[in-house]
């Protein structure tokens, strides 16, 4: 496959390609392999194959859903399309916040900035029952895809505003976590990047110079937003750890520290405001 998909990539890619187009799951995918599909479904394969293989326009905007903590989230190319490691996010957020024996007389507040598709949003307000969610994004298309994830799988206490991500409401309510998953690739090295991020929203992925413009921006109004004692949990670049321990090493917040992803990587900054 010239300039194509690598394998093993390529094997993943052609079952859930085959998988969305047919109605078939993984099983029945493999135990069919030698029967011909239906002429409808093989062409609808072929022109997805080949949108995928010309423009190296990723598989999750051809068949327009992705798969992030066992839920399919719609995607359109207004969003980022979701990324394995951002589970780590989750992951870490859920130890953090295990069932209340009471949740006392208010209901504890999250906020996810930037929300995109809503992944961590929905997710978290699926997982987290008892709180309520606040998903920002300064985009109106964003905003739609991350509600209409929501509504489809049944997140319902979540609310959505249109704002920027920087001291966004000063005075207003305090929140008892914070998340974000910001642009933080370094503006210098997106051009040469895989074919497939130039289809992604640029904003969503180009953190300015060095990637840590909009880390900054983000993280400057935290104190004014988050409750005393309350979480902030961010994904971060591979190269980013010293980074934002240095930004967040001060008097005001405790417990800093950096997860590493499966791959062993820096990945996600947790900090807790005093
Ligand atoms: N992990 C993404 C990538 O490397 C970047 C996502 C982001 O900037 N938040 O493609």
């Amino acid at each position: 496959m010239e300039g194509g998909v690598e394998p093993p990539e390529a094997e993943a890619e052609a079952v859930l390609m085959i998988g969305h187009f047919s109605g078939l799951g993984r099983g029945d995918i493999f135990l069919r392999a030698r029967r011909q599909p239906p002429a409808a479904v093989s062409s609808l394969i072929m022109k997805a194959l080949g949108e995928r293989l010309r423009s190296r326009r990723p598989l999750a905007y051809i068949i327009g859903e992705q798969e992030f903590w066992g839920r399919s989230f719609a995607v359109s190319p207004a969003v980022l399309i979701p990324r394995p490691e951002t589970e780590i996010l989750i992951e870490e957020v859920l130890r953090q916040f295990p069932a209340p024996m009471d949740s006392g007389p208010r209901q504890p507040l999250f906020l996810d900035l930037g929300t995109g598709s809503g992944i961590i949003a929905v997710t978290l307000a699926l997982e987290l029952p008892w709180m309520r969610g606040l998903a920002l994004d300064l985009k109106y298309s964003a905003l739609r895809q991350a509600r209409g994830n929501a509504r489809r799988l049944g997140a319902e206490r979540l609310d959505f505003i249109q704002a920027d991500w920087h001291s966004p409401f000063i005075g207003a309510r305090r929140f008892s976590l914070v998340t974000a998953n910001p642009p933080y690739v370094d503006s210098g090295v997106m051009e040469q990047l895989q074919p497939e991020l130039r289809h992604e929203p640029l904003c969503a992925l180009d953190g300015g110079r060095d990637g840590i413009e909009e880390i900054r921006r983000l993280t400057s109004g935290l104190p004014e937003i988050i409750s005393p004692g309350g979480w902030f949990f961010m994904e971060i670049g591979y190269d980013q750890e010293d980074y934002v321990l240095g930004l967040f090493k001060s008097s005001e917040y405790e417990q800093v520290i950096v997860h590493r992803d499966y791959a062993g990587l820096p990945r996600v900054l947790q900090a807790r405001l005093r």
